[in-house]
């Protein structure tokens, strides 16, 4: 029949866009039923995003679309137009906050992807959107349409399970086998529940967030397996419901091309972050929270031929999201005079090199050693401090 869309229904203090839609869902008249559900991570620097910046949509099969459309107009005004305006300041978050400003959209067909790749790459306004069969709202429109456009070529999936009620007003602490978790992640096609390194657990929120937990899956069927699994076990709290979303996580979608750079100037500021100058005066930031690709880019040094990739944050510089050495230039020092074993002091500019003890002048005046990097291959940030849409670099 068609596809609805949400966006923008949370903030800092309490809702979720998944949970409005959980929530949608479930009160639907009878005769509808969901194809597909979806969770859609758009361009993570826009200036107005939400807090995982995610929009929702599901494909919706039934007949009455006249009743559809009846129930929709009603359950907008009295569910999703009362939530905008909300905010919510916190220290948290530095960041100054955008009221809410709930957007709904109807479409009986997909529109054009381009809109979907603009939505993921760049900050797109509110005029952009492509005219909907129904809509409803304001910014949020944007997110809700750009769900719908986006065209699936590569996907992922996250089983999302919501609190009861009781519990998310209680704030009380999130309870989760994290035992049966340990099990579970080892399944090759579960991602990104845990951070061994930090030994952190990536697949639930903070705060009073409804969200219990997210499972993310290379597969639909490993998804709702280990949810179920997870949510059948005694140590984990009872949920509202939970559903398998088809989602655009880990797709790299919000990335264009590697580049290639040479590396003119290297700055460690604090923390450790880096920022890289390369030759043509692009600037590169390495975070302090990156990780590895911290670590490799204090290694650099200039000339060094490096690819990369990242989004360009508003400054210009490019945040590093994936960083690589194609080569490095060598170190060079003075050679030793073998016999003595004694490094070689040179007699002045264009001089030749005299040994200090034997008093042997030699011509050559540099040698060359080879720096290895740090890492082989492509390095990237650890999975808790990795995007949404980063794909690992072992797929
Ligand atoms: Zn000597």
């Amino acid at each position: 029949m068609g596809w609805l869309a949400l966006d923008d229904t949370d903030h800092l203090g309490g809702g979720c866009t998944t949970y409005s839609m959980f929530e949608l869902v479930r009160n639907l008249p009878s005769g509808y039923t969901i194809e597909e559900y979806r969770l859609v991570r758009l361009y993570p620097f826009a200036s107005r995003r939400t807090r995982g910046n995610a929009a929702v949509a599901v494909k919706i099969v039934g007949n009455d679309y006249a009743e559809l459309l009846g129930f929709l107009e009603q359950w907008w005004i009295d569910k999703l137009l009362p939530l905008q305006g909300e905010i919510t300041e916190s220290e948290q978050y530095n960041r100054p906050q955008s009221p809410t400003d709930p957007g709904m959209v109807w479409f009986h067909d997909r529109p054009d992807e381009e809109f979907y790749w603009q939505c993921v790459r760049n900050e797109v306004s509110v005029e952009k959107i492509p005219t909907a069969d129904k809509s409803w709202g304001g910014h949020g429109r944007i997110g809700a349409t750009a769900a719908i456009a986006w065209p699936a070529s590569s996907y992922t999936f996250e089983a999302i399970s919501w609190r009861k009620q009781d519990s998310v007003n209680k704030s009380s602490k999130r309870q989760v086998d994290l035992n049966l978790l340990a099990i579970i992640d080892e399944h090759p096609d579960n991602f990104m529940s845990r951070d061994l390194r930090s030994n952190s657990v990536l697949i639930s929120p903070r705060g009073n967030c409804p969200v219990l937990f997210g499972l993310r899956s290379r597969t639909y069927e490993s998804a709702k397996t280990s949810c179920e699994q997870l949510l059948q076990s005694p140590n984990t709290e009872a949920i509202e419901g939970y559903v398998v979303f088809k989602t655009n996580q880990a797709t790299d979608d919000h990335l264009n091309d590697d580049m290639d750079g040479t590396v003119d100037e290297i700055q460690i500021k604090k923390r450790g972050t880096v920022k890289i100058t390369c030759t043509n005066g692009q600037d590169l930031m390495a975070f302090s929270e990156s990780g590895d690709i911290k670590n490799l880019a204090q290694w650099l040094k200039p000339g060094d031929k490096i690819q990369f990739n990242g989004l360009t944050n508003d400054d210009g510089a490019i945040h590093l999201e994936k960083l690589r050495v194609i080569k490095s230039t060598p170190n060079q020092r003075r050679p030793k005079c073998i016999p003595c074993n004694v490094t070689l002091k040179s007699m002045g500019k264009n001089q030749p090199l005299r040994c200090p003890q034997c008093r042997e002048k030699f011509t050559q005046r540099w040698e060359y050693v080879k720096r290895e990097p740090p890492f082989e291959d492509w390095v990237q940030p650890p999975a808790d401090s990795r995007r949404h849409l980063s794909m690992p670099l072992t797929w």
